[in-house]
């Protein structure tokens, strides 16, 4: 049993689905993909950092494993394409990791040097002070919603609406969900949270089954609610010179610019993304938030930004709560098997679920069939949910 069915809960779902379990998926909405899944478009991309750090490395198998699940459930530019990336160095310094001489060099196809020509593509060229930017040709966009229904819509997995779970309580068999008149909404030996920040009350109901809270501050799973908004409209309304600016792929690195796709009106869109307000639960769409994007693209591509100020007029929004973890990393899997066994979680996918959601859905069902790893196996241990129990323990 899933609860939840956003990105985390279908690759959750997929991935046992396709080692032969049966698996239900309850929401609390009446369709797949209502919570932060729903972002119209957005970017999976590879992180990169000068010392090629963790989050670097396990970006680039999320990036890998995404591409092939979107290419074996979706069909290519409609519902994703892989464009590539420009990531414009605004705030950040983002530098490539030193390759030492004779030594196979770690981002050999993943991030070069953006050259002048694509800087001169995206309108940066004339910038004075001169920019610079990395290129990402493994860089995607996608419609993760699509990616949502194409999972659960796979053989084995059954999809339930309007189950909002409100508590979980151990049984002899494994777990069973109440709703908040105290229906049973299911029974299961296995179950996996994967409902972003509601996980976090989820945990805590489920706390009959345990002794003392494993961390300090009560939660096992330190949860932060990361509220963000991005701003979109049709493309076909924007001032002719600045259809005539529009990069030919995406480009982020301060906030992000994509345009191209199908948008929710149905009319191919551009999108502008995103804000970040922490402990803020709200979806609500907001003026101050529409301001801040305009304010994003202005700095991130000054030129089309100029050209795009009158579109921000009749801007439409799109607003949702991400979830985050002190490390910013995932938490997958068993959280703690001897107080709440069979209880697993997929969740604190922050701000890359794009490119994180399908390698977290492998890493969890490898961790339950002591497969070899997805990934190195430093690197998948670093993911694991039990890195939260195992800190608090003495
Ligand atoms: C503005 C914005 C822009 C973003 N841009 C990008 C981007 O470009 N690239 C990227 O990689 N990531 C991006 N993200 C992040 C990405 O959208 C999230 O990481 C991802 O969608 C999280 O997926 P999830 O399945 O964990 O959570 P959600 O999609 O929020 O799914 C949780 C599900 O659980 C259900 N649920 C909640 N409580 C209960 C309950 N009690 N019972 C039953 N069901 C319940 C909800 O209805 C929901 O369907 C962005 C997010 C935002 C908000």
């Amino acid at each position: 049993m899933v609860v939840g069915a956003g990105l985390a809960g279908s690759a959750a779902a997929y991935s046992l689905a396709q080692r032969g379990w049966r698996v239900q998926v309850l929401d609390a909405a009446v369709a797949p993909a209502a919570g932060a899944s729903a972002l119209p478009a957005g970017l999976v991309a590879p992180h990169v950092s000068p010392d090629d750090a963790p989050l670097s490395r396990i970006s680039r198998a999320g990036v890998s494993t995404t591409l092939a699940r979107l290419a074996a459930l979706l069909p290519a530019g409609t519902d994703w394409a892989a464009t590539g990336v420009l990531e414009r160095r605004v705030e950040h310094a983002r530098a490539l990791p030193p390759c030492a001489p004779g030594s196979p060099n770690p981002m050999d196809g993943w991030s070069v040097e953006a050259s002048p020509e694509r800087l001169a593509q995206a309108q940066l060229d004339q910038l004075q002070p001169a920019t610079s930017a990395l290129w990402h040709p493994c860089g995607a966009w996608m419609r993760p919603a699509r990616l949502v229904q194409a999972q659960l819509a796979q053989p084995g997995i059954e999809w339930r609406g309007a189950c909002a779970v409100a508590r979980l309580q151990p049984t002899p068999e494994g777990w069973a969900l109440f709703d908040a008149h105290g229906q049973t909404l299911a029974q299961a030996p296995l179950v996996v949270l994967a409902a972003g920040f509601s996980v976090r009350g989820l945990l805590a109901s489920a706390d009959g089954a345990g002794t003392q809270p494993s961390t300090e501050s009560g939660s096992p799973l330190p949860l932060h609610a990361l509220r963000g908004q991005v701003s979109w409209g049709a493309l076909n309304e924007l001032p002719a010179a600045a259809r005539a600016a529009l990069p030919p792929w995406p480009v982020n690195g301060y906030g992000s610019f994509l345009h191209g796709m199908d948008g929710p009106s149905g009319a191919p869109m551009w999108i502008v993304g995103s804000t970040f307000e922490r402990g803020n639960t709200s979806a609500a769409v907001t003026a101050a938030d529409h301001a801040a994007n305009q304010a994003r693209l202005q700095r991130l591509l000054p030129r089309l930004g100029t050209l795009m100020q009158p579109a921000f007029q009749a801007a439409q929004g799109w607003a949702a709560v991400r979830c985050t973890l002190p490390d910013r990393l995932p938490a997958v899997g068993v959280l703690d098997a001897v107080r709440w066994p069979g209880l697993h979680v997929l969740t604190g996918l922050g701000a890359r679920g794009l490119t994180l959601s399908v390698l977290a859905g492998e890493v969890l069902a490898a961790q339950l069939h002591g497969e070899t790893w997805p990934l190195e196996p430093r690197l998948a241990q670093m993911l694991l949910a039990q890195r939260f129990s195992r800190r608090s323990k003495p």
